[in-house]
């Protein structure tokens, strides 16, 4: 059965190139890194080379990354951390953060102040309503505000609010797991404090990510033991991960342009082809300004739409919906509660990578037509 995985911001398959560097990194660096000799220099310098291709490309400094597991250890590491370690007493962040952001800073709601930014029908915040709170510096703040949103795609504009920060005096925490290796960040202009990353969002290995802390934070250790990770993370480095996630951030910033304007071709292809069949579609987000990876559809109501995710999953097509089924009863996600999404419409997210090709748009789309 032909199958069409349109489903790349929940993860992506890994590269060849990618699975060749792990493998070699299986034979060659068996050594431990903590160990002094010839095996462990060895799996040493490999991290050291990684981490020094991932500060390139960021042009930031090589001591300010740290690999983690995940981004959802990097963004609670994050935000635990500089209430901890640099005594944050205010969080200004949105109602469209992902949950391993909005989870974790709903556990200090009795400890310390939470300021939910508004968000409009598109999912964007408003900077003079940012303003107007980092214009209090009574408490020290950190702002917890996402790059590009994993459900609909919309900016925020981080080099804007990191100049705010900056001016204000308030720490800059961005969840870049969506747009990093898609779009440029660069460090070195951009003042974020925090930023952190996963390599499967763009074709590295699972259970691997990064921090990037800027030089000027010192935050305290989450994990405590050994050295590693200098002394931020003890535990034994996962370095086959660590290989494939430098290895899949260099190709993706070696071919950004390129993978970019393919994936335009095709959400463009996808979107007109879809309003082409059914004009009363919406899409949700900023389509003037949203990811290029993400789509996401709001179907008009009907005894059709309802079952929409479930012929396209017996068509081959993989996509995700716009809702979390628990206990039976479905609801709306939290970020399209927060844009006011019609619960009668039924929302589907197509995210693409510069794996899939028009043919794969045009099979969608004629099995669309079939069952709409
Ligand atoms: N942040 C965003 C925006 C995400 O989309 C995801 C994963 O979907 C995460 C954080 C968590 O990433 P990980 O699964 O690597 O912990």
């Amino acid at each position: 059965m032909k199958r069409v995985y349109f489903d790349n911001a929940a993860t992506t398959p890994l590269l060849e190139e990618v699975k060749k560097v792990m493998q070699e990194s299986m034979d060659l660096h068996f050594g431990n890194p903590s160990s002094i000799h010839h095996f462990g220099r060895i799996s040493k310098n490999a991290i050291e080379n990684c981490r020094k291709e991932i500060a390139s490309r960021l042009e930031c400094s090589i001591g300010e990354i740290y690999f983690t597991s995940s981004a959802t250890e990097g963004n609670n590491l994050v935000i635990n951390q500089s209430i901890n370690s640099l005594g944050v007493l205010r969080i200004i962040t949105s109602p469209t953060e992902h949950p391993c952001v909005a989870k974790c800073v709903e556990q200090y709601k009795d400890k310390i102040e939470i300021v939910q930014l508004d968000v409009d029908q598109q999912g964007k915040i408003s900077l003079d309503q940012l303003e107007s709170y980092l214009k209090d510096q009574s408490k020290k703040t950190l702002v917890s505000l996402m790059h590009a949103n994993n459900e609909i795609g919309t900016f925020h504009p981080i080099d804007q609010i990191s100049s705010y920060c900056q001016n204000y005096g308030a720490l800059f925490h961005s969840d870049t797991v969506q747009s990093i290796a898609k779009v440029p960040i660069n460090l070195k202009h951009s003042k974020i404090s925090f930023l952190t990353a996963s390599a499967h969002k763009f074709h590295g290995p699972k259970g691997i990510g990064f921090i990037y802390i800027n030089a000027n934070n010192n935050l305290d250790p989450i994990l405590i033991g050994g050295a590693q990770e200098r002394n931020m993370r003890a535990g034994t480095e996962n370095i086959l991960g660590i290989c494939g996630l430098a290895k899949a951030f260099g190709l993706a910033f070696d071919n950004m342009d390129s993978r970019k304007k393919h994936i335009e071709n095709l959400k463009n292809k996808m979107k007109t082809s879809l309003l082409d069949i059914i004009p009363q579609i919406k899409f949700n987000g900023d389509q003037g300004n949203c990811l290029h990876t993400i789509l996401n559809c709001s179907f008009p109501y009907s005894d059709l739409s309802e079952m929409i995710m479930f012929n396209l999953d017996i068509n081959g097509i993989c996509a995700s919906a716009g809702s979390a089924c628990s206990s039976g009863v479905e609801h709306a996600s939290p970020v399209l509660e927060a844009i006011g999404h019609d619960p009668l419409r039924k929302a589907i997210r197509f995210s693409f990578s510069h794996l899939n090709t028009i043919e794969e748009v045009e099979y969608t789309i004629s099995k669309i037509k079939n069952f709409m």
